[in-house]
């Protein structure tokens, strides 16, 4: 489906420098310098969009999207929408709206959360509810090499060869599998960590003719046959390059999604896995279950401007754990507006100096904490009267940098 219109990203010299990461798995990777990058981040379930947490990680896979393509990589990145699910339908029938209904409304509240923080839109937007074939034919191909077994209506993928990768114990496992969406008790099943593939039609709720019968996807299914059709150029072991999303999805989600891949095509799924870190308000994680989330599109309707939310997002480190507050806000409230004052002004302190430590801070894991210090140095030295004697007319130089690698218009 269309996303949300592009952005034009002012021309800024990256001196070449390549973007480090740190990999959930592998510690630092520095990414190889590449014409194609493809990325495939896990998308939001449209029925409760788009609190901070949700807009904290996408502003991090924006973040190495900027980097990338300034540094003339070609990045391809596909981000679905969970637009049939169980906590979907759940907010649905509570709330008596057809899920249809409420999943179109919070996607265009996606849309404009996403597009009001000038985050660069995926190059592919894709609804699984338009994937549904592609979903079909992916388990077909799974059940052909004989990965598959059905308990009643429902089908189930055979994990047990894949949990050799498994990177936490199997008991751990088995217990956040069950928080998050799992069914390990379930009687009949080979393995308890065994995700579904296929459920069979319920009174009420939606569903699609298949060759397995009337009935809906389950949730790991959809990411890898989506990531699969749009991604893959079969020109190397991996099927992308990188796979994001916030860190309570490195298991179950990826680690399913990446032995069903590899169950099909004998390949990985991913060169490099980069997760975010959770974000907190009034001292826990942010979660629909403590009540505890706070929407963009309410920060917005109150009058915050969107980069000054931005700005605040950046203030921690996207792989730590933070904390959303009212200070923050402050906090970002006030960096943004020295910086403000330091651009509306004719003369500045020159800024290569600047610009060097920020190419560094990003291209060091996306170090923005680091990168918005160099910032408001370089602000307090443009506004200092001391200073006069240095000053020069570049602030229009740092004005096109903020804009390219960090997506703040100030
Ligand atoms: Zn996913």
């Amino acid at each position: 489906m269309n996303s949300w219109p592009a952005v034009m990203l002012p021309q800024v010299s990256l001196k070449n420098q390549p973007l480090q990461l740190v990999d959930t798995f592998k510690a630092q990777v520095k990414l190889p310098a590449t014409r194609f990058f493809s990325v495939y981040v896990c998308g939001i379930t449209p029925y409760d969009a788009t609190h901070l947490g949700h807009a904290a990680t996408y502003l991090a896979y924006d973040l190495i999207n900027r980097y990338l393509t300034l540094s003339h990589t070609h990045f391809h990145y596909t981000q679905n929408i969970t637009d049939v699910d169980d906590p979907l339908l759940e907010r649905a029938n509570r709330d008596q709206v057809d899920w249809r209904d409420l999943a179109s409304s919070q996607i265009d509240l996606f849309i404009e959360d996403m597009s009001s923080l000038r985050v660069l839109p995926p190059s592919d937007f894709i609804k699984v509810t338009d994937s549904i074939e592609l979903i079909i034919s992916f388990i077909a191909r799974l059940k052909e090499k004989d990965h598959v077994y059905q308990i009643e209506d429902d089908l189930y993928f055979d994990v047990a060869p894949s949990l050799v990768d498994l990177s936490i114990s199997e008991e751990e496992a088995i217990s956040i599998f069950a928080q998050r969406g799992g069914d390990p008790d379930r009687i009949g099943k080979r393995h308890r960590l065994d995700p579904l593939l296929w459920l069979g039609n319920k009174a009420g709720e939606p569903g699609w003719d298949s060759p397995f019968g009337f009935g809906r996807p389950g949730w790991h299914v959809e990411c890898t046959a989506i990531a699969l059709e749009f991604l893959d150029r079969e020109e190397s072991d991996c099927v992308i390059d990188l796979q994001g999303g916030g860190e309570d999805l490195i298991f179950p989600h990826h680690f399913m999604s990446a032995a069903l891949i590899k169950a099909v095509t004998d390949r990985n799924f991913s060169k490099f896995y980069v997760h975010t870190g959770m974000m907190g308000y009034q001292g826990e994680k942010m979660s629909k279950s403590k009540g505890n989330l706070v929407f963009v599109s309410q920060l917005l309707k109150d009058g915050v401007d969107p980069m000054i939310i931005r700005w605040a997002l950046m203030i921690d480190h996207y792989q730590s754990y933070r904390e959303w507050s009212s200070d923050l806000l402050t906090r970002a409230s006030s960096d943004v507006a020295l910086v403000r004052q330091a651009l509306a002004k004719s003369e500045v302190y020159p800024v290569a100096g600047h610009l060097s430590e920020l190419i560094d801070a990003l291209s060091n894991n996306l170090d923005t904490p680091r990168a918005l210090s160099i910032i408001l140095k370089w602000a307090r030295q443009s506004l200092d009267g001391e200073n006069s004697h240095l000053l020069v007319n570049e602030s229009g130089e740092m004005s096109r940098a903020l804009d390219a690698l960090l997506g703040l218009t100030l």
